[in-house]
């Protein structure tokens, strides 16, 4: 049963105070996770969990891009839960740049959160994963497989995030640890605003999604979060290494 897919398994959402993150952590519990919930907004943090039973999550306030605070994502939720059985990694950031105009700060920034950050954060977990042949899913992107200008930096760390993926696969598969990654395309959260980008603009870019996405429509949060728990359950035990299109068709399409 679906509702008991996650019973006493213990999850690490990155990510969790919006968007991506937060729908997955919340649809966890449902399933009857407990679920660590992980990003630098407390406050969002706290709201996401005044609709969740206390026993079912962990508050942890975290930077990421620093490292004793990605020790302390670990050491807390082993302290308070004994263990970690999946790690999503959803943290991430966007911005625009072209190979001309893309400072080396802004590709620092970029790569610290969206690749680095992951690679560290799954490294400290992998102990606790491997122990108990637990897995991962990353949240990577379309732009992970496929080419688009003006988001170069953004585009190669989501490449490194799917190349990551497909290289640990290799190595944990022999100790029964899954590693899987998704590769969404337009989805409705915050990642565009963040990224500094107006609110009309924002709008006419969602208007446009329409037709680069060959459904029709931008994707829903849940959407995602549906894939990154079938991946993170044993119902998906034989699949590893593969990252997953989860974006109305976008990454078949191509310039006619
Ligand atoms: P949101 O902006 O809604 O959420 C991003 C999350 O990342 C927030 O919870 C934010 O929390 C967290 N975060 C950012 N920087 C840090 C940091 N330094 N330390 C800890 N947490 C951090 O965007 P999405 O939900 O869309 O993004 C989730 C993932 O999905 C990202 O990896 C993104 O690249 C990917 N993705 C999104 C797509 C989309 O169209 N929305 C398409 C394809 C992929 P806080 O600010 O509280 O720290």
């Amino acid at each position: 049963m679906i509702e008991q897919d996650f019973k006493d398994k213990v999850i690490i959402v990155t990510g969790a105070s919006s968007g991506i993150g937060k729908a997955t952590a919340s649809m966890a519990i449902e399933r009857g996770a407990k679920v660590s919930f992980v990003a630098r907004r407390e406050s969002e943090l706290k709201t996401l969990g005044s609709k969740l039973s206390a026993e079912s999550f962990e508050i942890i306030p975290a930077d990421l891009t620093k490292d004793e605070d990605r020790k302390k994502v670990i050491d807390q939720t082993v302290k308070r839960f004994g263990g970690i059985d999946v790690l999503v990694n959803a943290a991430g950031i966007i911005g625009s740049g072209t190979i001309e105009n893309t400072t080396l700060e802004f590709w620092d920034i970029m790569m610290d959160i969206n690749l680095r950050s992951l690679f560290r954060l799954t490294q400290l977990a992998l102990p606790s994963i491997i122990e108990r042949k637990g897995n991962i899913v990353n949240v990577s992107s379309v732009t992970g497989v496929r080419a688009f200008p003006n988001v170069l930096a953004y585009c190669v760390s989501k490449a490194g995030v799917d190349q990551l993926t497909h290289c640990a696969a290799l190595e944990l598969g022999p100790k029964d640890v899954r590693i899987n990654a998704v590769d969404p395309g337009v989805v409705l959260t915050n990642l565009h605003r963040n990224s500094g980008m107006e609110e009309e603009t924002y709008q006419k870019f969602i208007e446009h999604s329409k037709t680069t996405h060959p459904i029709g429509r931008v994707g829903k949060p849940e959407e995602v979060a549906e894939l990154i728990l079938f991946l993170a359950s044993d119902r998906a035990g034989w699949i590893t290494g593969g990252s997953f299109s989860i974006d109305g068709g976008r990454a078949q399409t191509c310039a006619r």
